[in-house]
C-alpha cells in the first residue's frame, strides 16, 4: 500500500460533497470511497456516483460477508464503506478521500491511523447550517430537525479531527480543502520511511 486516507466528517449541509467535487475534477491521484446506504436516493443524486443505494435486508447480508471497512447507523439510517476499492486505490498510490461520520473515522483511524489525516468541516454556527439545510430542501422538515439535533453530538467529537475546516465562503475554503489534500498526501508509514531510508543512501562512487 502506497497510498494515503483523507477522513472528512461534519454535519451534512456544511459543504463537503461540493468541495470533493471540485477537487476530483482537478485532480486523478485521488480515489473517492462512494458509500452504501438504506438511506432513500435525494433528488439530483444518482446510484454509485452519491451512493450506492440498497436494502436493509442487503445491507445486513453485506456486513455478514465481512464486505465493510467500517459502517454505522447515522440519522436512522446504514452507511458503510466497501473494503475493496479502498485497498485497490491504496495500492495504486491514490489518495482515498472518505466522507463518513465521526463513528466511521473512529473506526478507520484504529485500522489505518498511520497514513490517515482527518477533516472536520462544518459551517459558521448552527444557524447556517439549519438555513443551508432549509434552503437545499432536499429534506422534509422532521428530517432537518433530526439533522440538526445530531449534529450538536458530530461537533463534540471536533477533538478526535486534525484539521478544521469552517465552511464559510466557499473559494475561501477550497483553497485550504486543496492544502490538506497535499498534506495529506505526504502522509507514510513506517514501512514506507524504512524503504526510502534504505534506498536513500545509495552513491554511485565514494
Ligand atoms: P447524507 O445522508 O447527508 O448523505 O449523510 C449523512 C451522514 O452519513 C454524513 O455525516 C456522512 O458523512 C455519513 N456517511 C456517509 N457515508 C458513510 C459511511 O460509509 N460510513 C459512515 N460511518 N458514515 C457515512
Amino acid at each position: 500500500m502506497s497510498g494515503a486516507i483523507l477522513v472528512l466528517s461534519g454535519p451534512s449541509g456544511c459543504g463537503k460533497s461540493s468541495l470533493v467535487n471540485q477537487i476530483l475534477q482537478e485532480r486523478d491521484d485521488i480515489y473517492f470511497s462512494i458509500s452504501t446506504t438504506t438511506r432513500p436516493m435525494r433528488e439530483g443524486e444518482a446510484e454509485g456516483v452519491n451512493y450506492y443505494y440498497i436494502s436493509k435486508e442487503q445491507f445486513e447480508a453485506e456486513i455478514e460477508e465481512g464486505l465493510f471497512l467500517e459502517w454505522a447507523e447515522v440519522h436512522g439510517n446504514c452507511y458503510g464503506t466497501s473494503l475493496k476499492p479502498v485497498r485497490e486505490a491504496l495500492d495504486a498510490g491514490k489518495l482515498v478521500i472518505f466522507d463518513i461520520d465521526v463513528q466511521g473515522h473512529a473506526i478507520v483511524k484504529e485500522k489505518f491511523g498511520e497514513i490517515l489525516t482527518s477533516l472536520f468541516i462544518t459551517t459558521p454556527d448552527a444557524q447556517t447550517l439549519q438555513d443551508r439545510l432549509i434552503k437545499r430542501a432536499t429534506d422534509p422538515h422532521e428530517v432537518i430537525a433530526h439533522r440538526i439535533k445530531n449534529s450538536q453530538e458530530e461537533m463534540a467529537r471536533l477533538d478526535e479531527y486534525d484539521y478544521l475546516l469552517i465552511n464559510d465562503d466557499f473559494e475561501e475554503s477550497l483553497k485550504k480543502f486543496r492544502a490538506v489534500v497535499e498534506t495529506a498526501l505526504l502522509k507514510i508509514d513506517t514501512k514506507r520511511k524504512a524503504l526510502f531510508i534504505n534506498k536513500w543512501y545509495n552513491l554511485k562512487n565514494s
